[in-house]
């Protein structure tokens, strides 16, 4: 589909030799993408998740992916590793009369929306106690097809006209940790997180994940139009901590999400491997576009 290739696509694949959850390096390591293949995520790392680690992404992404945005990857025709088995109709509930009735309809016939989830800033900026759980909040996004309201015009007597998701938010928002952590990781080099409480967050181990991952409640910081998914790596003084801000599904209008990455390792910011764009404090381009 036309309108789908992402324009910061980076043409480079770093191997990095270790997981980059684990630092194991003597197992296999298997190419971990930042955002999922399913949802056209162009950004790879090689040789960088071993098959431990990738056993408990690869959890919660087909979590999200298989029930949060089912209908957004159809109507939107995206990459599927098993092409013959998707449907060229989807499930509307219908509920009339006391009766709840499902409804295949075509996928243009079909009112789809974008569940997107809003956060509060990342605890950490807020409260000394980290809180475990997320707090979240969801809104709709109209993308294709009838509103619901237009799509209740169709059944006559319907109180409820709608489909039905049943995702977790806990999930949603540790994928926002592992692609902020891969971007970064890709963009900065894994030498810069030694210490970084956000590989705690991804392998379920720490569960206050709304302290290191929230929406981004400030000034948009990628752009909207042109591609499918922007991220922009941001360091803070002092201390270089590392921020990764997200946006997904960027012509659609998602709101941005921000993941603390935490402190780069000093020894590594002294070293060459420290992007050169960093290294002079009066450089206007704090940021560095994955
Ligand atoms: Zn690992």
């Amino acid at each position: 589909m036309q309108g789908l290739v992402d324009n910061y696509l980076s043409p480079n694949s770093p191997d990095i030799g270790e997981c980059i959850y684990c630092g194991e390096r003597d197992a296999p390591l298997s190419t971990e993408h930042a955002v999922p293949y399913a949802l056209n995520g162009p950004w790879t790392l090689l040789r960088a998740s071993c098959k431990r680690c990738a056993d408990i992404t690869t959890g919660f992404e087909r979590d999200v992916t298989r029930c949060l945005l089912p209908h957004v990857r159809n109507v939107l025709a995206m990459q599927t590793r098993r092409k013959n088995k998707r449907s060229t109709t989807l499930p509307l509930e219908v509920h009339r009369d006391g009766i709840v009735e499902t409804v295949q309809v075509p996928r243009t016939k079909y009112p789809t929306y974008f569940p997107a989830l809003l956060f509060p800033k990342p605890g950490v900026f807020w409260t000394d106690v980290p809180v475990p759980g997320v707090f979240s909040d969801l809104r709709l996004l109209h993308l294709a097809g009838p509103t619901f309201a237009e799509a209740s015009k169709e059944y006559p007597g319907a109180h409820f006209v709608g489909a039905r998701m049943n995702f977790s938010a806990d999930d949603f928002a540790r994928l926002i940790a592992k692609i902020g952590y891969c971007a970064a990781v890709a963009s900065v080099g894994l030498g810069a997180f030694t210490s970084t409480p956000i590989r705690n967050v991804i392998l379920g181990k720490d569960d206050c994940i709304n302290h290191w991952v929230g929406s981004w409640w400030g000034e948009p910081v990628n752009n909207t139009g042109g591609g499918l998914h922007q991220i922009r790596i941001t360091h803070e003084m002092p201390g270089h901590k590392l921020h990764a801000i997200i946006r997904l599904f960027a012509q659609f209008g998602v709101p941005e999400y921000h993941v603390v990455l935490g402190p780069a390792d000093p020894t590594y910011v002294a070293s060459d491997q420290w992007p050169k764009q960093w290294a002079d404090p009066k450089n206007p381009e704090d940021y560095l576009r994955v």
